[in-house]
């Protein structure tokens, strides 16, 4: 029952209408109405829990403007988890989705080697003149304007996905850890070159590296597009996966994928087996740049009389959602030569959020063009951030913007810097 679930049930009462929520969401910056903040988002789930607003695709349209960046719940006085009401919100309005999408995340997204599907398909399009055909003749808009964002989203896509392109298992004696690398889907597509170096850099540190084959999707696409049993069931096949891994750690370099694989170890698991397992794994998920720092030590560097000037994105889903904002900075500062320009607002959200920059392109894309000018402004030619939906975003972010910079992962730079490419 939606006025049962604990989002709704524990934090509506709480809201005191102070409006300082308002003053950090990158969603009330653009649009400017109550409808739009997070303080009416609250009002908005209060009036329908209440059944004073009837559910509808309009309403579901306004909790869709919703980046679930998290600065809302960071600032709140009250404590209130503005994003989970929105989010229980989505599930609640969910049958108001559109079908094709639904359909999209229930039989397509659900893991990492589906969408090699869609790698392979994408790269046709392109290959093929499809791509070239369409956009000469606007076919591709008035099929699906969404795809067609997708499209141009994507980028260039790597001859291969990482799942294709990477070894199994690399084995580095003297050992440290036996470290699980949970490679995300959108890693996966076009991170091919973070990957490797993610497991270059781990073994170059010791560590054994394997690529569990069956894990799946976070699962967080779906919980934010409306499906929060797809998310549960994801949730569900990834702990069993865990349950029996023989690894000490599990590593991603992607922020969304550290935060929702931590957070879904906290939700009710009725079986004692997935208990026990969640249990176990709470404190050993990682972001990469956080392990590097607090389970190894990282190699020392010598000056090489390089000096080149970096600046760093911080990721909604590492800074907000996991206050890890020091450790990609102590990974960039380790690399002799970097000179680490910070921008005005680091932790900004840069519009992107899995598929909002999709699904709401037009708003994305204003959220983008601020981001861009911020990175602009630190004179720096490359942008690390430690999340590949906020560096898909960046990169498009440069090439809208006619700007010649680089979006790279930390773990990239450092990779490079140890001579390990
Ligand atoms: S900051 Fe929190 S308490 Fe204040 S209006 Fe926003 S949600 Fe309500
Ligand atoms: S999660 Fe982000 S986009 Fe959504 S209401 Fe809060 S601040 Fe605004």
């Amino acid at each position: 029952m939606f006025h049962e679930l604990p989002p709704i049930k524990d934090q509506l009462k709480k809201c005191v209408r102070c409006g300082q929520c308002r003053s950090v969401c990158p969603v009330f910056r653009e649009i400017g109405t109550e409808n739009a903040a997070p303080r009416g988002h609250v009002f908005l789930a209060g009036l329908l829990r209440d059944g004073e607003l009837a559910p509808s695709a309009a309403i579901l349209a306004k909790f869709n403007q919703c980046l679930l960046c998290e600065a809302c719940s960071r600032d709140c006085p009250s404590g209130i988890a503005v994003h989970e009401i929105v989010a229980a919100c989505r599930a609640f309005l969910g049958r108001f989705q559109p079908g094709l999408k639904t359909w999209l995340f229930k039989n397509l997204w659900t893991a990492p080697g589906n969408l090699n599907k869609v790698h392979k398909a994408a790269r046709f399009f392109r290959q093929s003149g499809l791509r070239s055909l369409a956009q000469s003749t606007g076919l591709a808009r008035a099929l699906a304007g969404e795809l067609a964002h997708g499209d141009q989203l994507l980028g260039d896509l790597p001859p291969r996905t990482a799942l294709q392109s990477l070894p199994r298992q690399e084995i580095a004696e003297p050992r440290t850890y036996r470290v699980g690398y949970f490679l995300g889907c959108a890693t996966n597509l076009f991170g091919a070159a973070t990957a490797r170096a993610l497991i270059r850099v781990l073994n170059y540190h010791g560590c054994e590296v394997i690529v569990p084959p069956n894990l799946r999707c976070c699962g967080l696409p779906h919980y934010a597009n409306s499906l929060p049993e797809q998310a549960r069931a994801l949730a569900k096949a990834n702990l069993q996966v865990l349950a029996g891994l023989p690894v000490d750690y599990i590593v991603t370099d992607c922020a969304s994928c550290s935060s929702t694989l931590k957070s879904n170890l906290y939700r009710d698991w009725d079986e004692p087996e997935l208990e026990q397992a969640a249990q176990h794994w709470q404190d050993r998920i990682y972001d990469i740049n956080a392990f590097l720092c607090e389970k190894l030590e990282l190699k020392p560097l010598k000056e090489n009389g390089a000096s080149f000037k970096v600046t760093y994105h911080d990721p909604c889903h590492l800074a907000q959602a996991q206050k890890i904002k020091k450790e990609p900075r102590q990974v960039l500062k380790s690399i002799p030569g970097l000179q680490l320009v910070e921008m005005e607002v680091q932790d900004q959200c840069c519009g992107g959020a899995g598929t909002f920059s999709v699904f709401q392109h037009d708003l994305s894309m204003k959220i983008l063009d601020r981001k861009m000018n911020l990175i602009q402004k630190t004179g720096a030619g490359l942008c690390a951030t430690s999340c590949p939906a906020c560096a898909m975003q960046l990169k498009y972010g440069f090439a809208r913007a006619g700007l010649p910079g680089q979006v790279v992962h930390p773990v990239e730079l450092l990779s490079r810097a140890y001579g390990l490419d």
